[in-house]
């Protein structure tokens, strides 16, 4: 099963465009970053002012590019965006600020992996809107100061971890998105098959929900799989059926755990007798990167409540073990 977790080819579709939010009011969920957002882009509005830099982290597909654009369009300015790894050198960051004009957005998604010489560079830009650029090498080098328009940051990230403090403290507004629950997915995909001239029934849309691992581009994936399989055995619509149909022929996991999520828990039980594990054994063992696994893989599993972290490791639940199958003689004393 492909991991639709990391693969991001849905953003090159049409379909992508069509169903993304474009305005607030439209953005699904996340109650608290929406209210809070609102009034930030009202005051800045009302001000004149460029919205201040705004840092937005959480696991994949929980819709920081969507909400950048969003913001984007509610201060009425333009979105440049980038990634971090794109942006190899100062010159590269000087190309995209000098080409903005005032108030518009920078939006760097991956920031974490920005060049950290670029990221100093970064430091004056967003401060004071100055970019001080050395230029030429050896006795004939000297500073150039460029004056930037006023313009507001975003970055994205998976691993705000892996921020630099003072990058960190140079965003005044700091969101943290969280994975939906069921009935919010619920209404994504409902939202999402009226754009795109589905007919869903709310048992069909419950289904796909809560098979999509918390996460709205899996809904939306989900939403676009099954339309294929209503199509081909003629049915005009998208019930929990033909919903659970196509579910099944995917692979997909009844409650949404993709296939690294099913291999820690795996790995844990197996290797382990179910913990404790610490975080790096854990990381070899899969196969996948530490804090991928602490950033993208684990909050879902623990909010799901599959696995625990202990000051001794990682343990998988006692849910874990029913939920694999497997049953482990003398695991009971660690519940
Ligand atoms: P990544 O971290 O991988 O860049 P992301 O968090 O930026 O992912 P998006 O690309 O913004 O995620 O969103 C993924 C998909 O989910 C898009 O199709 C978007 O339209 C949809 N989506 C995300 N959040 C919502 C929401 N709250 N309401 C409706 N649709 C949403």
């Amino acid at each position: 099963m492909a991991n639709p977790l990391l693969n991001a080819n849905d953003r090159d579709s049409g379909f992508e465009q069509q169903i993304r939010p474009s305005r607030l009011q439209d953005f699904i969920g996340q109650k608290k970053i929406i209210s809070n957002l609102e009034v930030f882009i009202k005051a800045a509005r009302n001000r004149g002012d460029a919205l201040d830099h705004v840092i937005l982290s959480g696991p994949p597909g929980l819709g920081k590019t969507t909400l950048a654009h969003i913001i984007a369009e509610e201060m009425g300015v333009q979105i440049k965006p980038t990634t971090g790894p794109v942006l190899e050198k100062p010159g590269d960051l000087a190309g995209m600020l000098t080409n903005l004009e005032k108030g518009d957005v920078l939006f760097i998604d991956e920031i974490h992996r920005l060049n950290p010489i670029v990221e100093e560079y970064l430091y004056s830009a967003m401060e004071d809107f100055k970019l001080d650029i050395v230029i030429d090498s050896g006795p004939s080098a000297r500073s150039v100061q460029i004056d930037l328009m006023p313009f507001t940051l975003i970055g994205a990230t998976t691993r705000k971890g892996l921020l630099t403090s003072p990058l960190r403290a140079r965003f005044g507004i700091d969101l943290r998105l969280d994975y939906y629950d069921t009935e919010l997915l619920q209404h994504i995909a409902v939202r999402s098959a009226g754009i795109l001239g589905l007919n869903i029934t709310d048992e069909g849309a419950y289904e796909l929900a809560k098979r999509s691992r918390g996460t709205p581009r899996i809904v939306n994936r989900l939403l676009r799989r099954t339309r294929d399989f209503a199509e081909v055995d003629g049915k005009s619509k998208i019930d929990d059926k033909i919903a659970d149909k196509a579910l099944n022929a995917l692979d997909v996991d009844p409650r949404g755990l993709d296939e690294m999520d099913i291999r820690i828990l795996n790995s844990i039980i197996e290797n382990y007798k179910g913990g404790p594990v610490g975080l790096g054994t854990l990381a070899v063992a899969v196969g996948e990167d530490k804090g991928t696994i602490e950033e993208v893989y684990e909050p879902f599993l623990i909010q799901e409540g599959f696995l625990q972290r202990t000051p001794k490791g990682r343990i998988t639940t006692q849910k874990a073990f029913e939920y694999l199958g497997i049953s482990l003689p003398g695991r009971n004393d660690l519940f």
